[in-house]
């Protein structure tokens, strides 16, 4: 049994090795065979075949994500539309792409498209996903120096959310956080404003509006070994209320059971009960 799985981890490795390889000397060929007119010919032919592939394979996810949950997804030409206090970067590799859009797919099916058309109500467009290499703040004063992985934010009548598809964080965590801050200014509409929320929390407890990197509070997950003393789920949750929802709607969407964690299951279940109410 060890031995088959060692095989077809070791025929796995030789593929993608081989794939790899072969990827590379295209590349090299195109250049090194610039003065032989017919093989240039050749492998120009096949590396514009393979390109018009990509795209195929890249517009036919975008079209299938607008028609079965009518969100549009950016991939391409990002930084000129959006006029935002960030710098965002394209994605260069087609392949990171297309497996970025493949990994979306958990994302839609999780949510389902009946929470999606809620995003046209009281005259808004939609929800517009885009996903970049990069997000960097162009206001270098920000003292923070965790990286900026998602951003949410309301223009032109459209909830808009960007997600840097290549950094720690998985992309489908990052697109479930982002858009519950997407359904909370949709709920603002409804004039939902969690109001109990605070009563949730520690007494005296006040968000600190910081993200603190270095420090582990006693009142988080990875603080406390007693369950019953859990609030948050990690420091980011402890910096403001929006983001102590975030952060358990990303949990709750993952399937993450916290339910054994008392008070992050009051929060849970205030939360879920809200979205029901709209959703
Ligand atoms: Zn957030």
């Amino acid at each position: 049994m060890k031995k088959s799985n060692e095989l077809v981890l070791l025929f796995s490795l030789i593929f993608i090795a081989l794939l790899l390889i072969s990827s590379d000397l295209l590349t090299i060929n195109t250049e090194i065979n610039s003065e032989n007119v017919d093989t240039t010919y050749l492998d120009m032919a096949s590396v514009s075949r393979s390109i018009n592939e990509d795209t195929n394979i890249i517009s036919d996810q975008l079209n299938y994500y607008k028609e079965n949950y009518n969100v549009n997804i950016n991939v391409y030409d990002i930084a000129e539309n959006l006029n935002i206090s960030y710098q965002l970067e394209t994605i260069k590799n087609s392949n990171v792409i297309i497996s970025s859009l493949n990994q979306l797919g958990t994302y839609f099916s999780t949510l389902g498209s009946d929470l999606f058309n809620n995003f046209y109500k009281y005259n808004m467009q939609g929800l517009e996903i885009y996903l970049v290499s990069e997000i960097k703040n162009k206001d270098k004063a920000d003292s923070n120096n965790a990286d900026i992985v998602g951003l949410f934010f309301k223009k032109s009548n459209k909830y808009m959310i960007i997600i840097k598809v290549n950094s720690n964080e998985n992309i489908v965590n990052i697109a479930f956080h982002e858009t519950m801050h997407a359904i909370e200014e949709y709920l603002k509409m409804h004039n939902e404003f969690f109001v109990e929320w605070d009563s949730l929390n520690p007494k005296d407890f006040s968000y600190s509006q910081t993200f603190y990197t270095n420090q582990i509070f006693s009142d988080t997950i990875d603080g406390n070994k007693y369950y019953s003393e859990v609030y948050f789920i990690d420091n980011y949750a402890r910096s403001s209320a929006m983001e102590d929802r975030a952060r358990i709607f990303e949990y709750l969407c993952l399937g993450i059971n916290l339910y054994k964690y008392p008070n992050l299951a009051a929060k849970a279940t205030y939360l879920q009960q809200t979205l029901q109410k709209y959703i």
